[in-house]
């Protein structure tokens, strides 16, 4: 089972749900797909055994051999090349590494070069395979790392993917493909707007989906709300409790902090898990107590 956890937006406790969730399972490969500002490792303090950079093709143009005729620039479907006055132009920031230019030059003027943007780190924490991308700082290019890092996705194990918060293009590439998609939220109007834009993503790439209710004994019943409406299942809801805040800011997981909450993760998993199976109906949402 390959499980993807996201939120809408930051700070809503992903992380704290995918490393506990991961902790509480046997034979789990954590992949952090948080790429940007990954830190499940803070929390596991993984033993790292492999690194392998990362690189996008990009493309090089030899001006002795361009006539400057743009067919690269046409070509070119994220606006990454222009043209003009006697010179190619590369904006590497909008650059895909798609090879479309280099393929359609009729002048072999392009060739291709190797860019890294990052690497990837491969270790043990425990039990657990570790996997986490991280993104050179000042790289744009996410996706290609987090393509990278789901290309090593061991399904004979228990998968739990951190995804990055929000619902850019590296959400939907960590999301899409994955057998169930946890939204981590808050009941706060922040937490429940950000929530209903991350069920529209989650729904269009036809993940099933259940929420999380993190500090659920805060704001207001929107969420529960909401979720009932849109028949959506909390699967499991986390009072503020000060010590969660304390051990997380130690980087201690929550259930080394407070071993009764393995129990939860576990059932968490084991209603998703009934979910994918079709076991039990997706209408279970909970009322907040
Ligand atoms: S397609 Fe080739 S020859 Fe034409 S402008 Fe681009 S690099 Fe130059
Ligand atoms: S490699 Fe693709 S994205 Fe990059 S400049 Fe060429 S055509 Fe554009």
């Amino acid at each position: 089972v390959v499980i993807s956890i996201a939120s809408g937006k930051g700070g809503t406790g992903k992380t704290t749900i995918a490393v506990n969730l991961a902790l509480s399972l046997n034979d789990v490969q954590l992949i952090d797909c948080d790429v940007e500002e990954p830190n499940c490792h803070l929390f596991l303090k993984p033993q790292i055994e492999k690194r392998f950079p990362v690189g996008i093709a990009t493309p090089e143009v030899d001006e002795s051999r361009c006539d400057y005729c743009g067919k690269c620039a046409e070509a070119c479907q994220f606006k990454a090349l222009a043209v003009i006055k006697g010179s190619v132009l590369h904006f590497s920031e909008l650059c895909h590494g798609c090879g479309a230019c280099s393929y359609i030059c009729p002048q072999k003027a392009i060739e291709e070069k190797v860019r890294e943007i990052g690497i990837i780190l491969i270790g043990k924490a425990g039990d657990i395979e570790f996997i986490n991308g991280l993104l050179n700082i000042g790289e744009p290019m996410a996706v290609p790392i987090i393509r990278k890092e789901k290309g090593l996705i061991d399904r004979r194990k228990t998968v739990v993917i951190d995804v990055q918060p929000g619902t850019s293009c590296p959400v939907v590439v960590a999301v899409r493909g994955t057998d169930f998609c946890l939204l981590v939220t808050e009941p706060t109007p922040f937490g429940l707007n950000d929530l209903k834009i991350a069920v529209e993503m989650v729904r269009k790439l036809s993940v099933p989906l259940g929420v999380v209710v993190n500090c659920s004994d805060i704001g207001d019943r929107k969420v529960w709300d909401y979720c009932n409406r849109e028949n959506i299942p909390i699967l499991t809801e986390i009072p503020w409790d000060r010590r969660i805040a304390e051990a997380y800011s130690r980087g201690i997981p929550l259930i080394e902090e407070m071993p009764d909450h393995k129990e939860k993760f576990r059932l968490l998993y084991n209603q998703i898990e009934a979910i994918i199976e079709g076991t039990i109906p997706k209408s279970i949402a909970q009322t907040k107590n």
